[in-house]
């Protein structure tokens, strides 16, 4: 009699995944064919089938050095040899060089609080905002200001600040005191109006927020230098410096989600260093990385954290994560940043993003494509039913371009926001180390 070890034996790794595996946000995964990824190499991931694609989103915008880097794994390998573990109650060699290296790159003097990914450093500078706040005598400030359409994370407080109605459907009450304001959406701005009066107007609609607020009720703004998961929405840059100038205006901390923008990804090693500010606080993960190993960082200006010193007790910061600032993922961090320095990957960013950009402004003659848009290497396309009225790209018609491209061996992205109906601006955003044969092969 065959028993139900037997069946399971007998199951090819698909009916195992199909089985056992809860995949994250997409339902469709589980009734449709899996892509059981077995290798990565470079740009390329390669599936238990045997089919190769090049991975234009690298991975959930994160692989940023590419696949298969041996130098990383050896360098996660060797730590773990000398020495596997120690919280970040005490210390230990790579996370401070790591924490030198950061402020190095950003250009100041921050901070660094260790994590494990986008949402705990996001939850973390929430954290840190109010608590600042209370020790600063300021005890009523305790609400966020972001961006509708942005992402920020899953946990409960960063999904309270993402602004995509869909990701909080059916999970809420959430976290109360986070608010959100219209982002700049240049495409979409009324006709007659310049780019830059439209980017006024919405740091304004912020200003006006934060007065209506009341703003010493306002703990602090979030938001990323472009939005990514909300459908590659690049302000103007009086927007962003407008924004800065506001915050500080009102006493409200300003801080930046480099989730996504960081580590390149835009062509400057932080996306907010396309612009003339200099935030409160700064959260990174997934090119810190490049995902090899789970890490991030919310990196906070030192005089913010001189009021958790010696300020009274229990005035130091109580919060503690096991696995943040793992001695390996520190060190396959700061090699991971060396690699992108030795091969230039910042600058290759910028060059190969021009290029892609070029190449593909021609598709704006194509009936269906409204808008084509990107900084560095990380492009929108957005689909339209008719240039004329902007109205959205069904999701058919969105659906089936991602899945010719998969069919052609490049997986693109799908972004924007459901409720909204703007989910129809494909994402490309490609390993940096991509070659020109790679950039040859997406365009
Ligand atoms: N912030 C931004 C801008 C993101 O895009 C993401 C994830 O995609 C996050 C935060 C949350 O990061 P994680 O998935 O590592 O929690």
């Amino acid at each position: 009699m065959k028993t139900a070890k037997d069946a399971r034996q007998s199951q090819s790794i698909v009916e195992k995944d199909r089985e056992n595996v809860w995949h994250h946000i997409s339902q469709y995964n589980d009734k449709k064919q899996p892509v059981v990824v077995t290798e990565g190499k470079g740009a390329w991931i390669t599936d238990y089938a045997g089919n190769k694609y090049l991975d234009g989103m690298s991975g959930l915008w994160c692989v940023n050095v590419g696949y298969g880097r041996e130098e990383l794994a050896r360098a996660a390998y060797e730590q773990m040899q000398q020495m596997a573990y120690t919280s970040m109650t005490q210390s230990h060699v790579p996370g401070i060089e790591l924490a030198e290296k950061l402020n190095e790159l950003l250009d100041d003097d921050y901070m660094i609080f260790y994590s494990n990914s986008g949402s705990d450093a996001n939850e973390v500078a929430f954290k840190i905002a109010r608590q600042y706040h209370q020790q600063n005598g300021e005890p009523a400030r305790h609400k966020f200001i972001s961006r509708y359409r942005a992402y920020h994370g899953g946990s409960l407080g960063a999904l309270s600040a993402t602004g995509q109605a869909l990701r909080k459907y059916k999970y809420e009450p959430l976290t109360s005191g986070f608010l959100h304001v219209s982002p700049p959406d240049n495409y979409r701005r009324p006709a007659g109006v310049s780019v830059k009066e439209y980017n006024l107007q919405r740091a304004q609609e912020l200003e006006d927020k934060i007065v209506w607020e009341q703003a010493e009720t306002v703990a602090g703004v979030i938001m990323e230098p472009l939005i990514t998961g909300g459908g590659i929405l690049i302000p103007d840059r009086v927007y962003v410096e407008k924004v800065q100038e506001i915050c500080k205006k009102h006493g409200v901390l300003l801080i930046i989600d480099e989730v996504i923008c960081g580590f390149g990804r835009t062509g400057k090693m932080f996306g907010h260093q396309h612009f003339d500010i200099k935030p409160d606080m700064v959260t990174m993960a997934k090119g810190l990385t490049s995902a090899y190993l789970p890490l991030s960082v919310t990196a906070v200006r030192k005089d913010i954290y001189k009021t958790f010193e010696d300020n009274g007790e229990n005035s130091h910061f109580r919060h503690v994560n096991t696995f943040g600032g793992n001695p390996a993922a520190c060190a396959l961090a700061l090699k991971n940043i060396e690699i992108m320095e030795r091969e230039n990957l910042v600058g290759r960013s910028a060059v190969l993003g021009e290029r892609l950009q070029q190449e593909l402004a021609e598709l704006a003659d194509h009936p269906f494509v409204g808008d084509v848009r990107g900084l560095g290497f990380l492009m929108g396309i957005e689909m339209v039913e008719d240039k004329n009225t902007k109205k959205p790209a069904s999701p058919d018609r969105v659906n089936k371009i991602i899945s010719d491209c998969k069919a052609s061996g490049l997986i693109i992205g799908k972004n924007g926001d459901t409720v909204a109906g703007y989910n129809n601006i494909l994402a490309i955003c490609p390993p940096l180390s991509c070659t020109d044969e790679d950039l040859a092969f997406i365009i």
